[in-house]
Order: C-alpha cells, then structure tokens, then sequence
C-alpha cells in the first residue's frame, strides 16, 4: 500500500527525533512492502520564522490532503515573548481544530526494563501498566463560554463545562471500539454526583454501552478515579473520560512509565485521518545535541500504523523493537540508569531498527 503522510518536524528536538521515526517507518515500509511518501510542512516557531504566523494555511491543506500527519514538538524561548495568538502552540490548536480530531489517546505502558524508573512500589506495577486514556479534545470547559462578570464579592470568572450528546457519543464509541482491540474494559470518569454536565455524560455512556455487551464498562468519580490511578493502576485498561479530567488523568498516568521521552500520543477525528505526536515538548535545553529520546515519537509512527492505516503487525514490529532494545540495556540520557549503556538519538533509532 502507499501513503501520504504529512510531517510537521517543528522545532527544538522536534526535527531530530522525526529523522529517526521516518528511518524506523522507511524501514517497516521496505519489510512489510509499503510506500510511505512525505511531504515536510511549516508549523511552529519555524514557521513564525519563515511566513510570520505558526501555522501556514498551505500546512493545513497539505495535512488535509494526507492519510495522516506526522508532528515532532514547536516552541522554544526565541518565540516566547510573542502575544498568544501568535505563539509556536497556536499550530497545535489550529491543526486539531481545522482536521477536526476530538478524541486524544495516551498511552501509558511502563516497559518491564523501566520499572525501576516507575515512582510507584515494585508490588504496585509487577503486573504491568498498560493504560489508554482517551480523552475529549474539543469540548468541555476549556471550550465552553469565558468571561468575567461583579458581584457583590468582587470580580468573578467563569469557564461553562458543557457536553452535548453528540460530542460524548462519539468519544464513547471511539474508547469501546479500542477496547475490542485491547482487554475490553473501559473505565468512565465523570462527576455526576456533582455536575450536571457529568450527569449527562453518563447517560450517554450507558446507552452507548449497550452496543458493546462484549466490553466491560464501571465509572469512577474523577477524584476517586485519581487515587485508584496510583492504587491499582494494574487494573486499568481503557478511560474513557472529558477534555479537563483527561488533561490532569493522562498526565498523572504518565508519570508511571518513567520519561516523558517514551509517551506517544494520537489525535483522531472521524475518519482515519490522525496526528500523531510524542507528548514532550521541543526540548529547546537539549535540541542539537543528539542526546534526545526519539522513542516516543517512534511510538508515535507506531500508533499511526495502528489506528491510521490498520496496519497491526507493523505496529507491534515496532513496538517489539523499542521493548527489545531496552531490554538490551539501551538507554537515552533520560531514561539512564546504572549498568546501562547510554547511547545518543541517532545511536538509538539505529539499534530499533536492527531489531524491527
Ligand atoms: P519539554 O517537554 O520540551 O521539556 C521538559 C523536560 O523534559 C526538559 O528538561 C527536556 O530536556 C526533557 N525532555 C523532553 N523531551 C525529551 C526527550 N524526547 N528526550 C529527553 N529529554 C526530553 O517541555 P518544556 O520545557 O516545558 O517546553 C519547551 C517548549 O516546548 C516550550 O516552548 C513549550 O511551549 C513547548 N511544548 C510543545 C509541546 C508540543 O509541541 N506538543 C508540548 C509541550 C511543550
């Protein structure tokens, strides 16, 4: 098969981590006989550098006109004093908005050679961590209506969180049909005790649920669902779960895996166009120095051939790999530990892909 692929390297190490996320995909391609062609698009800091905005409308159509987008980190200090409407992150927003992706996956699998890095007790991970948080991109406070208003205890500022039947159907649908391809569990994460909003949320869960008698469903109440996290994160398969208590969820979660340089994440919409990005930023304090963790965005390409374009046994070549080469005691700095051998970015994509 051949596909287009859209690629925002961005900036900082965002350049240089892509370069070996494009070796590791060439290198499946030539394996499993696919064509997978490029084209590299402005976004970020770079492009603010080049057109004077950070995201180009001929991004947005090339991204558009792509089975799926590829994107490294923007940002960086050069561009740090620009008002916030013209700042790298706009491309981020701009591109989630103008693709149309509302459903965010972050995985969070802590790797068995990194359990020592995990800040949790070694009985509390011995099983595996192996979550997906699937959280609501485009909806809920952080879109909702804004403003300030008097009252008589001073000034007030409000952030309205609120759901539409619609919006919690299709992130529902979208974490049940990744449960039938994991261990068919989901947990939902609301507040229905408190708010209207989740009330409604929950509704629609349990309606929606009906359609996969396959898929175990239970519900967490988010600050409960914080403690269980820590608790027995062992248990946990699929959350499925709004755009705030998912933003503070996913991060907790990953906290468990060890480096932020080892969490993909992907940004899927309705059809099987989707961006795909490691959660890290653009690391401005380590960028040209070859010294990166290029395995998130590596799990990035990975997740792309999973959810982009069907393609499962190159995802898990992939997968396999990253986890053979920890297992090998290969180490970027991040992820360093004593009797390992620390190698650089480009020394690390290598070693993956011998072992693809
Ligand atoms: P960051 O994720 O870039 O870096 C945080 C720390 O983690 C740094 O010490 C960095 O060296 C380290 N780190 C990050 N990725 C790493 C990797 N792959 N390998 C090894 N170490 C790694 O976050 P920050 O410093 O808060 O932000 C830097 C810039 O990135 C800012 O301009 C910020 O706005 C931007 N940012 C972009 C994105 C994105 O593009 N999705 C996300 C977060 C931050």
């Amino acid at each position: 098969m051949n596909y287009k692929i859209a690629v925002v390297a961005g900036d900082g190490i965002g350049p240089e981590v892509m370069e070996q996320n494009i070796l590791v995909l060439n290198e499946i391609g030539k394996k499993f006989g696919h064509t997978f062609e490029y084209t590299h698009v402005l976004g970020g800091g770079c492009a603010i550098d080049k057109f004077g905005e950070p995201l180009p409308q001929e991004t947005i159509d090339v991204c558009k006109a792509s089975d799926s987008v590829l994107l490294g980190a923007v940002g960086g200090w050069q561009w740090d004093t620009l008002p916030g409407d013209k700042r790298p992150e706009r491309a981020l927003l701009g591109l989630r908005g103008a693709l149309g992706l509302y459903a965010n996956l972050r995985p969070a699998t802590l790797h068995d050679a990194l359990k020592d890095a995990c800040p949790l007790k070694p009985e509390l991970v011995k099983n595996g961590v192996d979550i997906m948080v699937v959280r609501e991109l485009t909806g809920g406070m952080y879109f909702g209506e804004k403003g300030r208003k008097q009252t008589d205890m001073g000034e007030a500022a409000y952030d309205v969180e609120q759901y539409s039947e619609k919006e919690v159907e299709r992130i529902t649908r979208k974490a049940f049909e990744i449960a039938r391809k994991r261990n068919k569990h989901v947990t939902n994460v609301d507040k229905q005790n408190v708010l209207e909003s989740s009330r409604l949320w929950r509704s629609v869960v349990l309606e929606v649920a009906k359609d996969y008698p396959d898929v175990e469903l239970d519900h967490l109440y988010v600050d409960n669902a914080s403690m269980q996290l820590i608790m027995r994160p062992t248990t946990f398969d699929v959350i499925v779960t709004g755009n705030i208590f998912g933003d503070i969820l996913s991060d907790e979660a990953s906290q468990m895996t060890g480096s932020i340089g080892m969490l993909p994440s992907a940004s899927l919409g309705e059809g099987s166009l989707g961006m795909y990005e490691p959660v890290h930023g653009s690391a401005p304090d380590i960028a040209g120095k070859d010294i990166a963790n290029p395995i998130a965005t590596i799990l990035s390409g990975a997740m792309m051939l999973k959810y982009s374009f069907g393609l499962l046994d190159e995802a898990k070549c992939i997968e396999d790999a990253v986890t053979k080469v920890l297992d090998d005691g290969y180490r970027t700095g991040d992820i360093m530990s004593d009797g390992m051998k620390q190698v650089g970015c480009k020394e690390m994509g290598k070693l993956i892909i011998e072992r693809l």
